[in-house]
């Protein structure tokens, strides 16, 4: 490694991950959610990895993913799922991808584009069963399923898919997952009445996928799971693997006397002489300001919590006499096979879940693939 830090991605892991997922979803298709750069891991190669293990799809949030997978050269069945005004939808149409769709307006601009586009759009109906985000409920369903329905005799739709979110699949036996599956099944069953064939029903994510078999449908959409880190922590990893370990080279290490402040606000002394290494990463790389004095890393084999403030491209730790030099690798996170910490690790010392802490790292680390 001849950079100052870089994430390693392990993609056997995701593949590997994938296969868990299909094992537990038997009989749905797996729609690999490569949004926000894989969760950090990299839009491009995760989703390969995830193809390779078996995923059938690949699902973003945003348009402009979407087509960066197109330009990378896969031309599997994609999904964006969250519609904004104004987005180019003619390419998206003529590059074959699928829209999720959960207003009027957005059916609309989506038919205007598919007309300007010469074929219709492959449209994905979003119903808002009780998450109060995206997606129509009541009436609103029943007008979109009929505009979109109509938008389909005329040739300008093709209303290939159902749709919803979960609220709290994360939550085993929270009311809400059996009610989100009760009103999912009577709006797929209000549009199939009213002449809708969908080609796929889907409503779960990871936790979903791997906890509430009565949830798979025809499809199941995983995000963190193929990252290898629990949608649940507190039922464990479920044979997952993390595929993400974020590394970094020290880049100073000095011996400094007892009682010497470090860092910004000099927030932490030192209870004694010692030695000390810069680790250049920062805020600006996605190093939590709140790990201040409170997240651990490996160096030199042991277990060190951040000495004093993350600043935006560095922090500190304190070596004690541990004989490490500039140059030396420090694993921040990782699978935690070599007694580094974890993502989950991090997480729950900051009160956050896992998807932040893999997701922010930013855009100055380099991914590596080894
Ligand atoms: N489906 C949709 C529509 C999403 O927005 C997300 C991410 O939040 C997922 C699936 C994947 O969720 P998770 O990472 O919890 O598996």
């Amino acid at each position: 490694m001849n950079v100052p830090a870089e994430a390693r991605v392990d993609l056997g892991a995701i593949a590997d991950n994938v296969g868990v997922l299909r094992e537990r979803a038997r009989g749905a298709e797996v729609l690999a959610m490569v949004k926000a750069e894989a969760y950090g891991h990299g839009l491009v190669e995760a989703a390969g990895a995830a193809l390779a293990g078996g995923a059938t799809w690949l699902g973003v949030a945003k348009l402009a993913e979407a087509l960066r997978l197109r330009d990378a050269g896969l031309t599997v069945r994609t999904l964006s799922c969250l519609g904004v005004p104004g987005e180019p939808y003619e390419e998206a149409v003529a590059r074959d991808i699928d829209l999720t769709v959960g207003a009027l307006w957005l059916l609309d601009e989506i038919a205007e584009a598919a007309e300007r586009a010469g074929r219709p759009a492959r449209v994905h109906l979003k119903a808002d069963t009780g998450m109060t985000r995206g997606g129509a409920r009541g009436r609103d369903w029943e007008e979109l399923v009929d505009a979109a329905l109509k938008a389909e005799a005329s040739g300008r739709v093709s209303v290939v898919g159902a749709m919803s979110h979960f609220a709290c699949a994360d939550e085993p036996g929270h009311p809400s997952i059996a009610a989100q599956i009760g009103a999912f099944t009577a709006m797929v069953e209000y549009a199939e009445k009213a002449g809708a064939r969908f080609e796929v029903r889907h409503l779960s994510n990871s936790a979903g996928a791997l906890t509430v078999p009565e949830a798979r449908f025809d499809l199941v959409r995983p995000g963190i799971a193929l990252y290898g880190l629990s949608p649940i922590p507190a039922l464990g990893t479920f044979g997952l693997r993390p595929a993400m370990t974020l590394a970094a080279h020290a880049a100073l290490v000095k011996r400094v006397p007892a009682d010497s402040g470090v860092s910004y606000g000099l927030t932490y002394r030192t209870a004694r002489e010692t030695n000390l290494a810069v680790v250049p990463v920062g805020y600006g790389d996605g190093i939590p300001r709140h790990g201040s004095n409170l997240l651990e890393v490996l160096a030199g084999g042991r277990r060190r919590t951040i000495a004093g403030r993350v600043c935006m491209d560095q922090f500190v730790i304190d070596l004690g006499d541990d004989p490490l030099a500039a140059g030396d690798e420090i694993i921040l996170f990782g699978p935690g096979d070599r007694g580094e910490p974890t993502a989950q690790e991090w997480a729950d010392a900051l009160g956050t879940i896992s998807y932040e802490i893999v997701t922010r790292i930013g855009v100055r680390v380099p991914r590596a693939y080894p």
